[in-house]
């Protein structure tokens, strides 16, 4: 234990900073399409499966060739927790907060948080729509979901 002088305050710790998505060659692309406010997928060139999270070959018939292709950003929660204790510290003052999977009307599902005034509404099969959600701190932008 520390003794600090008598009128001496801890010194406040930093805020903890946000983990933050790290673009890699594979998913330059999606994160790209973001930043352009354009949600995207992997589609395999050779059986045409739509794919999310971005893999190199398709899980279907294993072909290398895929393409980034535009979805609608619409669908419908699939599942959700809403969660009482941060994952992280950065999250601490936004418990209790949703994380749900949405499944995409294309069939692709997608894991997102949802925003504060949706936590108390969510249901599974609610509807959704994307946002794009800057984080100029970190130089990227965060496809999200939200209540449609
Ligand atoms: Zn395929």
């Amino acid at each position: 234990m520390t003794v600090l002088p008598r009128g001496d305050d801890p010194p406040i710790p930093p805020a903890p900073s946000r983990p933050r998505p790290v673009p890699t060659p594979l998913t330059e692309g999606f994160w790209a399409a973001a930043r352009e406010r354009r949600l995207v997928v992997q589609r395999c060139d050779h059986c045409g499966r739509l794919r999310h999270y971005p893999q190199e070959r398709c899980p279907e018939c294993t072909s290398p060739a895929w393409s980034w292709s535009p979805v609608s950003g619409r669908g419908e929660v699939y599942t959700y927790t809403r969660s009482h204790k941060p994952f992280h510290p950065a999250w601490a003052d936004a418990a209790p907060y949703v994380v749900a999977t949405v499944e995409l009307d294309e069939g692709v599902r997608m894991v997102t948080d949802l925003p504060p005034e949706d936590t108390d509404r969510v249901q599974i099969g609610s509807r959704v729509e994307v946002f794009f959600d800057d984080l100029p701190d970190y130089e990227v932008t965060l496809p999200r979901f939200r209540l449609a």
